[in-house]
């Protein structure tokens, strides 16, 4: 029972590391929060060590009574959260969740319709490189480059063309509101499933800040850790009808033992995400994303050369455009990476640099808003990310601007050496 410190030091060493880099900058990446101390709690806890295979009171192994309990209370709270008739929260991740998915709504070779990753989809939901790409017959759908705003017309168009089986909503970098009943209409014509991936904003969707997907798909798959603010996981919601067949494809499909550590935190991020100060945060972190939106563009932050796709945001994030700016995606990244704040490029639709370049940035408000950030505050952080990346910022002024947010907004102040 050695404690970490001393049984493993270099380990140690590097989560100290990390809590302080996590204080001590703005963490503005859009699919990053900060999990509440009792949910890293439950994350940490004895559950680590117990196998679980099957589900709650059907279990492959003894002595699961307790871990049943915890699985069993995620399970009720997340139908509850957004109103589904089945959920599954066993999910290693959000791909694993959607692999899941995918297999228990179509078979290989099948086609499936997805947002193309260059505007903004998941690897998931079709990349070349990845199972849904190498084992599925992919048709990738886009943004309409002049508006910024998914092409419903050609989503329809696509579908009529190839009656994909699986048609999928969600994305990774978008910054406004998909139509799912437009969704679920075309989906019906061609006799699609709809299955959403609302990983990123299902944070707002359980504060009621955004459409609830799960009124119109038949499948929603989500992760936990990113605005929903709990553990690293992911979960499948679904209409009744299809629990048998998403049981099967998670466990034994994919999975073998739950992580059930990971589930009991998972069912305390529901209960945090049931309340009024999770409403509240959600708030918060929409409406920093909005003041990001228009201080970027407003008339004293020209030098900077930016404008925002789709001309502002309805949800957690901004996509920066820099095709007229002096820096492309990576220096640009960098050049915020020096002042402290933590931000990740991201290509522009149609693109003219590489994806390790990309002439982008995508910056996300959910981790400062749980932070405790406020309207003003985020006025303040969207004047410093203008100021740096104007011509020849001062990069020590704007080091001591974010100095004073994050000693403002204490994160974690119990924890470290
Ligand atoms: N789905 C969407 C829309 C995502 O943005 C992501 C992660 O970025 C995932 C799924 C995958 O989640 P994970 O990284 O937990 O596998």
């Amino acid at each position: 029972n050695t404690p970490l410190h001393e049984l493993d030091p270099e380990v140690a060493a590097a989560v100290d590391a990390e809590l302080h880099r996590q204080q001590s900058t703005l963490e503005m990446i859009a699919s990053e929060n900060f999990a509440p101390l009792a949910v890293i709690e439950a994350q940490g806890s004895v559950l680590t060590n117990k196998y679980a295979e099957g589900y709650p009171g059907r279990r492959y192994y003894g002595g699961c009574e307790h871990v049943d309990v915890t699985e069993q209370i995620a399970i009720d709270r997340v139908k509850a959260l957004f109103g589904a008739e089945y959920a599954n929260v066993q999910p290693h991740s959000g791909a694993s969740a959607n692999q899941a998915a995918l297999f228990a709504l179509a078979q290989p070779g099948d086609t499936i319709l997805g947002l193309d990753l260059a505007h903004g989809g998941h690897l998931t939901h079709g990349m070349r490189l990845n199972f849904s790409g190498k084992q599925f017959t992919v048709v990738p759908y886009h943004v309409d480059t002049a508006t910024g705003l998914v092409d419903m017309a050609e989503v329809e168009h696509l579908a009529k063309e190839h009656r994909p089986k699986v048609i999928i909503a969600g994305w990774s970098a978008y910054p406004r509101q998909l139509d799912f009943a437009e969704f679920r209409r075309i989906a019906d014509e061609v006799g699609a499933y709809l299955w959403v991936d609302m990983a990123h904003f299902a944070g707002l969707v359980a504060a009621g800040l955004h459409p609830n997907p799960v009124e119109h798909a038949d499948v929603v798959t989500s992760t936990t850790h990113k605005t929903l603010g709990g553990p690293r996981g992911g979960i499948i919601l679904a209409k009744q009808a299809f629990a048998k067949k998403l049981n099967s494809s998670v466990f034994p499909g994919f999975q073998g033992g739950p992580l059930e550590h990971v589930i009991a935190a998972k069912a305390v991020s529901f209960k945090v995400a049931a309340g009024e100060e999770f409403k509240d945060r959600q708030r918060r972190t929409v409406e920093g994303a909005r003041i990001l939106a228009e201080r970027l563009t407003a008339p004293d932050a020209r030098e900077a050369g930016v404008n925002v796709l789709s001309g502002g945001t309805d949800v957690h994030l901004i996509l920066v455009d820099l095709r007229a700016s002096e820096l492309d995606g990576q220096q640009a990244e960098d050049r915020l990476h020096e002042v402290g704040i933590t931000v990740n490029r991201n290509a522009v639709p149609d693109d003219p640099r590489p994806p390790m370049v990309t002439s982008g940035l995508r910056i996300g408000t959910p981790a400062l808003a749980t932070r405790g950030f406020t309207a003003a505050d985020f006025t303040e952080v969207a004047d410093i990310i203008a100021e740096t990346l104007k011509p020849a910022p001062d990069t020590e002024a704007l080091k001591a601007r974010v100095k004073a947010l994050t000693t403002k907004h204490p994160l974690y102040p119990t924890l470290g050496t």
